[in-house]
């Protein structure tokens, strides 16, 4: 199966929490990074006394399951040291399954396609660089929901 997944940081070193994700995620049994995006730089979406996010998304190769790869992105928030506080909230790291394959999931823990995604400019630029063309399952062409955007801030690095 081929999974994207997103990650965004933005605090103690934004671009290093990325990569050591990234590596922790390749070093996971049964998982396989085969693709990275750039990394782009954006203002937080509500608390503008948050530091600038830094985000990416990777696809991945792998043989979990849906359920299975989210418990692996939780234990990696939780080995860099995420501490959940409120939503939205400054974080060192944070793990989201953008889609996997086209399954459709809507469960209590798990909703794929992310539910935010066509609202993100930092998960939609950088699913768009690794597949430009991609059908996205429900929502549609990723071209048509960049371009259902609106405006946005966003630098790739
Ligand atoms: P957010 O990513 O919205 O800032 P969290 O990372 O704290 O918030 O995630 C909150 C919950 O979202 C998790 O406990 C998880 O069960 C749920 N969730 C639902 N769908 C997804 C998904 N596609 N990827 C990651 N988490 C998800
Ligand atoms: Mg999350």
């Amino acid at each position: 199966m081929l999974a994207y997944i997103g990650l965004g940081s933005n605090l103690n070193n934004p671009k290093q929490q990325i990569k050591t994700a990234v590596m922790a995620l390749h070093n996971t049994k049964d998982v396989e990074v085969v693709n990275l995006s750039s990394l782009y730089q954006s203002p937080p979406v509500d608390d503008s006394k948050q530091p600038d996010y830094i985000n990416a998304v990777c696809e991945v190769k792998t043989h979990l399951t849906a359920l299975e790869l989210l418990y692996v992105c939780q234990d990696i928030e939780t080995k860099q040291h995420r501490v959940r506080e409120k939503k939205w909230g400054a974080r060192t790291i944070d793990l989201d399954i953008i889609l996997y394959g086209v399954q459709v999931v809507v469960s209590k823990q798990l909703i794929i396609p992310h539910p935010e995604m066509m609202n993100r400019a930092f998960v939609l630029v950088p699913l768009a660089e690794l597949e430009d063309d991609l059908k996205v399952p429900v929502l549609g062409p990723i071209q048509d929901l960049i371009s259902e955007l609106g405006e946005f801030e966003l630098t790739k690095l």
